[in-house]
């Protein structure tokens, strides 16, 4: 496997296929999903669902294929997703009489579904959520980081005024940082896209971007205000209180497979995945040692302990495979099983098993008794540390005293000689796409956010020297 510090993509590359994360398909940028990969993802759903239930936001299923007459009618979505957007035209030897896209979001088919169901400021607020694939024919593509079909949930609100439909916009970004740290222990940065950056269609984007180990970003979530305007394009209209109607206002926000990407890159190390105990496939390994074979006893006591931790809900493996122990350590450092335990002849006689937790450096002695709370207090544990050890690293990789593209320029060069991450750049904007622009033709940093809580003002625009009006984040993004 290549070393993560010499070609961290290519790290990365390798490690998710090497743990049967997933495979490549035939059709250029969709990925097969294998059973330790789509887990990561269920587990993601599970979390996700008690927020929906919690905020009495129903899950619903609207159809993939979505007839060009609905796109036409926002100007800037279709406009915005033109480039990306697959096509059905024949079926068999027939042309259809319109094509039909496959959905890359589905605000034009929610939103027409919603211009049936909503009638009066009772029916408001109107929130559903789909768990459903999208398609969008990226031009550069990366497993689970970014692929032509991608799998997400996608929410869609309607509300009666912008106040609500704001509120709504910032409590599910909330939501989403929340689900990024601490579950899946991924820090991140909250705030507002520029408009260059909006989705297409929005009025307002917010993200969470998080800062990958080679210190890329990548943006993690998106929630967005859309004001009136597809309410306006769909007709979603409502009566309210004063007898009138007037157009709701919607609100749409999406995380996708994405965030698995996400997690691998955040912690994964030479050996290969490192995961939160809250998504990891396989939480606990117990695997015999040394002659166990003569050794009966050994397989029963595992058998025992292996019933214990299932009976908790524990994700417990066996591996009694021939395999040599050297090898079993490495493959389920590989596939990021939480904690080996060991048990052999001598462990056995002395009442004890080894356990070692897979981003601890030592292994430790943990008697029989003991053993089951151990386990328990380790799986808890190690969540909430690997997000103080992501957090700290950030910190290495933020850099506030770059103020113009020159010095921009010069931080690359330095990284590059030293063969340290570029991080990310706190940054003036006086509030222009060219500024923007003009960076990312020179440098290769795009704008990542504004963020809400500001680290410090900058006074003046990176490009222009002129008076800033935001400050922002900017970084090499995935
Ligand atoms: P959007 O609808 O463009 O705001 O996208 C919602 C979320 O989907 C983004 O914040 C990303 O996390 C994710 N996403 C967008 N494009 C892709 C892609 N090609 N592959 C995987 N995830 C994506």
């Amino acid at each position: 496997m290549v070393e993560q510090k010499n070609d961290f993509t290519q790290w990365y590359l390798d490690t998710v296929q090497k743990a049967e994360l997933m495979s490549y398909s035939p059709v250029r940028g969709s990925i097969i999903f294998r059973p330790d990969g789509y887990e990561l993802w269920e587990h993601i759903q599970e979390e996700f669902n008690k927020f929906l239930r919690n905020e009495g936001i129903r899950n619903a299923y609207f159809p993939m294929l979505i007839p060009k007459h609905f796109f036409m009618k926002e100007a800037d979505h279709i406009e915005g997703f033109a480039p990306e957007l697959p096509w059905v035209t024949e079926v068999g030897d027939e042309k259809l009489e319109e094509p039909l896209a496959l959905r890359p979001t589905s605000e034009t088919m929610i939103g027409s579904a919603f211009s049936d169901w909503i009638n009066s400021y009772r029916d408001l607020p109107y929130e559903i959520n789909q768990w459903a694939n999208v398609f969008r024919w990226e031009k550069k593509t990366l497993p689970f980081l970014r692929t032509s079909e991608f799998l997400w949930q996608e929410g869609h609100t309607a509300h009666q005024d912008e106040a609500d439909a704001r509120t709504r916009t910032l409590s599910v970004l909330d939501e989403y940082a929340r689900l990024c740290e601490e579950f899946l222990a991924i820090p991140v940065y909250k705030g507002q896209k520029t408009p260059s950056e909006r989705f297409a269609g929005a009025v307002d984007t917010y993200s969470v971007e998080a800062m990958m180990q080679d210190g890329k970003a990548v943006q993690a979530g998106t929630s967005h205000y859309m004001g009136t305007k597809f309410a306006e394009a769909f007709d979603i209209t409502y009566l309210n209180k004063e007898n009138k109607h007037v157009h709701a206002h919607t609100t749409s926000w999406g995380v996708s497979t994405r965030l698995l990407g996400s997690v691998i890159m955040t912690h994964g190390d030479e050996k290969g995945l490192i995961l939160p105990p809250t998504i990891a496939a396989h939480q606990v390994v117990l695997m015999p040692v040394g002659p166990w074979k003569k050794n009966p006893a050994i397989m029963e006591k595992l058998d025992d302990i292996y019933a214990e931790l299932k009976a908790l809900g524990i994700r417990v493996r066996l591996d009694d495979s021939d395999n040599s122990p050297g090898y079993k350590f490495n493959e389920w450092e590989l596939k990021g099983a939480c904690i080996r335990i060991e048990c052999g002849p001598r462990d056995l006689e002395n009442g004890h098993v080894m356990l070692k937790v897979r981003d601890l450096a030592e292994k430790e002695k943990v008697s029989f008794e003991t053993l089951i709370e151990n386990i328990q207090a380790n799986l808890t544990a190690m969540t909430p540390r690997l997000l103080a050890n992501a957090k700290a690293r950030n910190k290495e990789n933020e850099h506030f005293h770059i103020n113009t593209l020159d010095e921009l320029k010069a931080h690359i060069e330095k990284c590059k000689a030293e063969n340290t991450p570029t991080g990310f750049v706190l940054v003036g904007w006086d509030g222009t796409d060219e500024t923007e622009a003009k960076i990312k033709e020179e440098t290769g940093f795009t704008t990542r956010n504004i963020p809400f809580e500001v680290p410090m003002e900058k006074a003046t625009d990176i490009v222009t020297g002129e008076p800033a009006k935001h400050t922002l984040w900017i970084a090499r993004a995935y």
